[in-house]
């Protein structure tokens, strides 16, 4: 039992479509209000590159290409940022992958997110997302957990560290031009990123 890769970007893709006004909303709030629709453009670009791609591609070949995708289409911070994310995930992921394996190459992608954007945990960003579920892959692999479970329990640090965003004040990004006036928001790439992660859950197969 192992994430499909496809099944992975094309169920993100259809998270970011359902949650696209919310994550514009919320980057309204402490952004710009296009991180729904950049996120939108990047991802519905991705699965029209899957479609137009061999089928069987390894997971591999599928984040390299999303990752490209991203990269070249999106104009705001996110798109490089998810971008590196899908293209260090491509450098570490192994073919028949098992939850150690995926564990192994989220927290890649995570470093690579860290890598380019300069951001900490608690920085208020999709890191703060991203590094509570990294974490709770390594202790559920470690503890020998069945994947589902290893995957529901990432969900669940995704989704509480997306919510603790909400008090924090910004240090990266354009929402940490507002200072204290980012308090009191959820971040926008947090909330994309606790999407990304319930995809992958909902991809196991
Ligand atoms: P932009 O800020 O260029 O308009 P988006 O609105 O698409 O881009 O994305 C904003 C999100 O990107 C923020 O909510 C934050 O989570 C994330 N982000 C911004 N800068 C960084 C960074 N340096 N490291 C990690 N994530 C970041
Ligand atoms: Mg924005």
């Amino acid at each position: 039992m192992t994430v499909d890769a496809a099944a992975w970007v094309r169920g993100f893709a259809a998270l970011v479509d359902a949650h696209a006004h919310e994550l514009t909303a919320l980057d309204a709030a402490i952004g710009d209000a296009d991180h729904g629709t950049n996120m939108q453009r990047g991802m519905s670009a991705a699965v029209a590159a899957l479609d137009d791609s061999d089928a069987g591609g390894t997971a591999a070949e599928v984040c390299k290409q999303t990752a490209m995708v991203l990269i070249r289409t999106v104009g705001g911070a996110s798109g490089p940022l998810y971008g590196t994310f899908f293209l260090r995930f491509a450098g570490a992921i192994q073919p028949d992958t098992e939850t150690a394996d995926f564990a192994r190459a989220f927290r890649a992608g995570l470093d690579g997110v860290i890598a380019r954007g300069k951001a900490e945990l608690g920085d208020k960003t999709m890191i703060d997302a991203l590094s509570p579920a990294a974490d709770a892959l390594d202790k559920q692999v470690a503890a020998g957990a069945a994947p589902a479970e290893a995957l529901d329990a990432a969900v669940a640090a995704a989704e509480s560290g997306r919510d603790a965003t909400t008090s924090l004040l910004a240090r990266k990004g354009r929402a940490s031009y507002l200072g204290e006036r980012s308090v009191g928001h959820q971040d926008p790439g947090a909330t994309s990123a606790a999407l990304l992660v319930l995809a992958a859950r909902q991809a196991l197969r």
